[in-house]
């Protein structure tokens, strides 16, 4: 089958390897020359563990173009994977994806199956497929087919390659059919349904596990004040299997390109209907609270940060990436910054994309031994290996000052007693 697939970030260029990988052979097409010039030569854009490996195994089934029209033209399977980020008033842009079916329906020469893996909102790929039915420049048959994906990043490539589920949402059998056939080699149970419902199950479930963070950050917010221990409790709640252990770590709060806006966009949505929904309103709450919870503990400590060396440990949203959207630290060091502090930052993947933000205002360090040298107090907002290896005695020995406020709870609190360390982390006792 001729597959194209439009967009190659997190999602659209995973699957494009994925489904290389699966004997098919596929064009993955994209608007930015420079990415196209680095998979041609089999580097990969993005940082993703095994993703560039996959990627060259499979060049021969793997095209790299930003020529669409050609791409589209010849197409029997168009997936769409590019962004759908956050508009100001919470509601998903859909502009990306409403060029790429502008820019199908003016070239496809064949019947063409377009499958939308992008979040969209409920009743988004009925607009899809009516707006590439009005532009057809040739007379074809169009169907189009939502297909959610539910990767995480960091982990894409297991997630695709051995996926818990794979939801069709179609309105013809003959659609679904095409599609089930494009996954053939997958071995995964199928959810198919129609597009409304595959639309509704991709955001329920990614609010879902943001609200299940959400949940666990409250009663870690609650351990503390009343003397229990966050980690414990939800290793306790864990074990039930009606909750499940997962997405039970408590810390400083969710980020990355999909859990803020899509509990956003959902809850825009529901509120457009006039039909409030109050829990993904919590979770949003709380989650924005929470990303402010190690700012507000170290005023425990000073009154200000003026000053003061600020080592700052982590970058990106979460570890295994390299992506900085919507991380806790872009929130928390532009207010180190304007309260006069000196931030000295240390991240093993994120340094590069956060300098474009912030070129010169912070100094970045290429160890963790650096970053630490001289601080007067510690924040850690991701729990890479490296930070989670670390013992008490090297902040000890490293610091001016030994605060460490731990928003991953990377290391058993009882480790700092009589260490000369402060440890401060989410939802546990003090340790000084
Ligand atoms: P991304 O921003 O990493 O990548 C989007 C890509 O699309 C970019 O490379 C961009 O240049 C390209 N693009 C834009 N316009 C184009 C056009 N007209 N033709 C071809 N390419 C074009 O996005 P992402 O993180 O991969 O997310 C894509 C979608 O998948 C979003 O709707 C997101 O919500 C959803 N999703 C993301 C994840 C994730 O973990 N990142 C997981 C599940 C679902």
């Amino acid at each position: 089958m001729n597959i194209v697939v439009a967009g190659t970030g997190y999602v659209g260029l995973v699957t494009g390897v994925a489904l290389a990988n699966a004997g098919h052979c596929v064009t993955c097409v994209d608007v930015d020359q420079a990415k196209v010039e680095l998979m041609r030569q089999g580097v990969s854009p993005i940082y993703e563990p095994g993703l560039e490996e996959l990627m060259q195994e499979n060049m021969e089934r793997l095209t790299f173009t930003t020529d669409y029209a050609s791409a589209y033209r010849t197409a029997e399977v168009v997936f769409i994977g590019v962004g759908t980020p956050e508009k100001k008033d919470g509601s998903a842009n859909l502009s990306y994806v409403f060029q790429v079916a502008h820019q199908i329906a003016e070239n496809i020469e064949n019947d063409c199956i377009v499958v939308v893996k992008s979040t969209v909102p409920i009743g988004t790929n009925d607009k899809v497929e009516k707006l590439i039915k009005d532009n057809l420049a040739h007379d074809v048959w169009v169907e189009v087919v939502s297909n959610p994906e539910f990767l995480s990043q960091g982990t894409a490539v297991p997630d695709t390659l051995h996926a818990a589920r794979i939801v069709i949402g179609a309105e013809s059998d003959r659609a679904k059919e095409i599609v089930r056939n494009v996954y053939e080699n997958f071995h995964q149970p199928f959810v198919i349904t129609n597009r409304r419902s595959a639309e509704m199950i991709k955001y329920a479930s990614n609010d879902f596990l943001a609200l299940k963070i959400s949940y666990i950050n409250e009663i870690a917010n609650f351990c503390e004040i009343v003397g229990a221990n966050i980690e414990d409790v939800a290793k306790g709640m864990g074990y039930d299997p009606r909750i499940g252990n997962r997405f039970l770590h408590a810390g400083i709060g969710y980020g990355g390109s999909c859990f803020p806006k899509d509990t956003k966009a959902l809850h825009w949505m529901s509120n457009y209907y006039e039909r409030e929904l109050k829990t993904i309103k919590a979770a949003i709450e709380i989650n924005d609270s929470q990303k402010l919870k190690l700012i507000k503990k170290s005023k425990q400590y000073y009154d200000s940060l003026e000053g003061l060396t600020v080592a700052v440990l982590g970058l990106t949203f979460k570890p295994n990436t390299d992506d900085l959207r919507e991380a806790p630290s872009l929130v928390n060091i532009p207010i180190m910054l304007d309260d006069g502090a000196t931030v000295k930052a240390w991240d093993p993947v994120g340094v590069e994309n956060y300098k474009k933000k912030y070129p010169d205002e912070l100094q970045y360090c290429d160890t963790i031994e650096e970053t630490l040298k001289d601080a007067d107090i510690c924040f850690i907002f991701t729990e890479w290996q490296e930070v989670k290896d670390l013992k008490p005695e090297d902040f000890k020995r490293l610091m001016k000052k030994a605060i460490v406020l731990d928003g991953r709870n990377c290391y058993i609190p009882e480790t700092f007693s009589g260490s000369g360390v402060v440890y401060n982390s989410i939802g546990r006792t003090i340790v000084e």
